[in-house]
């Protein structure tokens, strides 16, 4: 049955105001799989003043902790519940195979509630005392209304991400999704009129980045942005915030480094580049899409990469035995595509794959792709290019890998993989990201802080460091005596 894809205002279902709609496609097959409301700046202003007056006037940010902790529990619970309803949705919509977002992105995004949850007990304050003079605190508060704005790789999950602490920190919001992949967000709000959040708590507009999105970033009564996308995007929305002050958290494009030194125990190292690339389709923001591998072993291990990478299973994301699914769109599929010329034009190899998979006549499917002969001055080292592709270039010793690891624009993740524990720490610390993993592919820990360097982006995400975006600390001075007031206006 095709989709018919509302805005949720209100804790209500509603059409966008102008009665407007678009299609959004099965990257399968490329044919419509339902029709979506397409949000307008009315609909976005509908929609952030039902936020503004659930936040100004309704329960939510009053709550005891616990109470908002329960209700974040009951949606965790309910996203298990749905969790074949939300994966048909994604898997359909977004193209990546069942088995990464069975096994990896729903479970996740449920965990994204459970663990917000619990993060409501620690919105503590500090307390100054002045000795008997003053007792002075410190509180953290909600913000007030957040725009949070989503791409299409993994939607679901980079959706809950957002919300989860948004929510468990008293504020309330305007979600955007991606107007390539609206549908698993649909489910996530009839799953929020389940679990009973008090109406204009969580809201979604449907929409396009220009229509929908920049009026979102624009509104006076929105006060935070968190935003996750294209570095440009992340641009153009700091620049259309700086009239109204926002707040930003911007998680942004990557091009990060996986370097494999002569000493890693090898074949670990081969399945954890090719896992962290090739995994969500290529289309993940913290791929290791460079790979460096030290001259020693180059030959040898390219072979190996080259063996796996030719193997790789593409098919129906659907079928629990596909590893790489369609791309997104084809507009994506022809931006990826075009890379291989870029790269042939530059002088690199095309060693495998490099366009559409034999027997995918349809959708959007691309072929595992990897390209050697690659300096770290092309384009194809220099660019995200988000897709099933990666580039391998060789270094000679710990300075050159170092080098060449730290010239892109980019700074989201690094993977360096050495037996040597003194040359990991160093090499870690060395690479200019965020986040670097040692001998691990990407596995996350809630805990730590999630975030990019450079034109990755700005702040970071999870745990504590979420308070920075979602809450606004106040200092209350209390006087507890008669300590002295100079007198003025006597005469
Ligand atoms: P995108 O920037 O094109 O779009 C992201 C969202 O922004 C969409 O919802 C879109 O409608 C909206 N948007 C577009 N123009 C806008 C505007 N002017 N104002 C407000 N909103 C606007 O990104 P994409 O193609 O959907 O996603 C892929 C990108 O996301 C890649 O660069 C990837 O690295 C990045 N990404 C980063 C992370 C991270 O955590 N750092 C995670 C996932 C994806």
């Amino acid at each position: 049955m095709p989709y018919d894809i509302h805005h949720f205002i209100n804790n209500t279902f509603v059409p966008s105001l102008a009665g407007g709609t678009f299609e959004t496609l099965n990257p399968a097959t490329n044919e419509p799989l339902g029709q979506v409301a397409d949000g307008q700046p009315a609909d976005i202003d509908r929609a952030v003043q039902a936020a503004r007056r659930a936040f100004d006037e309704g329960p939510w940010p009053r709550l005891d902790p616990e109470t908002r902790a329960k209700i974040l529990r009951r949606i965790a619970a309910l996203i298990e519940k749905y969790a074949d309803d939300i994966a048909d949705r994604e898997i359909a919509d977004s193209g990546v195979p069942v088995k990464q977002i069975k096994g990896g992105a729903i479970p996740r995004a449920a965990y994204n509630f459970n663990y917000f949850a619990d993060m409501t007990n620690r919105l503590t304050g500090e307390s100054f005392p002045v000795g008997d003079k003053f007792l002075n605190y410190s509180l953290r508060r909600p913000v007030g209304v957040a725009g949070l704005i989503t791409p299409w790789n993994t939607p679901f999950m980079l959706e809950t991400w957002k919300v989860a602490p948004c929510l468990a920190f008293g504020n309330t919001c305007v979600l955007k999704p991606a107007e390539w992949s609206p549908l698993s967000a649909d489910k996530l709000a009839a799953i929020i009129q389940e679990a009973e959040l008090p109406p204009g708590v969580f809201n979604i507009v449907h929409g396009f980045g220009e229509t929908a999105g920049a009026p979102l970033v624009a509104h006076p009564g929105v006060q935070v942005i968190s935003f996750t996308g294209e570095t440009t995007t992340g641009q153009a929305i700091m620049r259309n915030g700086a009239a109204t002050l926002k707040r930003f958290s911007m998680e942004l494009g990557g091009k990060s480094p996986t370097i494999v030194f002569d000493d890693a125990d090898q074949a670990r190292a081969l399945d954890g580049a090719i896992f962290q690339l090739y995994s969500l389709n290529g289309e993940r923001c913290t791929a290791g899409s460079r790979l460096l591998v030290q001259d020693t072993i180059y030959a040898s291990f390219v072979e190996q990469v080259a063996e796996r990478v030719a193997h790789i299973r593409v098919g129906p994301p659907a079928d629990p035995a596909t590893e790489v699914g369609p791309l997104i769109h084809p507009e994506h599929w022809a931006k990826v595509n075009s890379y291989m010329d870029v790269a042939r034009a530059e002088g690199a190899t095309v060693l495998v794959g490099g366009g559409r998979p034999a027997g995918f006549p349809h959708g959007n499917y691309f072929s595992p792709t990897l390209i050697t002969g690659v300096t770290s001055q092309m384009r194809v080292a220099q660019e995200e290019i988000f897709g099933p592709v990666l580039v391998v270039i060789p270094f000679h010793d710990e300075a050159e890998a170092i080098h060449i690891a730290n010239d892109v624009r980019y700074g989201l993740a690094g993977y360096v993989w050495t037996r040597d524990l003194a040359r990991a720490h160093r090499v870690a610390q060395a690479i200019e990201a965020g986040m670097v993993w040692v001998n691990s592919h990407n596995v996350r820990d809630l805990r730590t802080p999630f975030g990019g360097s450079k034109h990755s982006g700005l702040g970071r995400e999870g745990d504590h460091y979420s308070f920075e975006l979602y809450t606004e600390v106040k200092a209350i001075h209390v006087a507890l005596g008669q300590h002295p007031i100079p007198r003025v206006g006597l005469g």
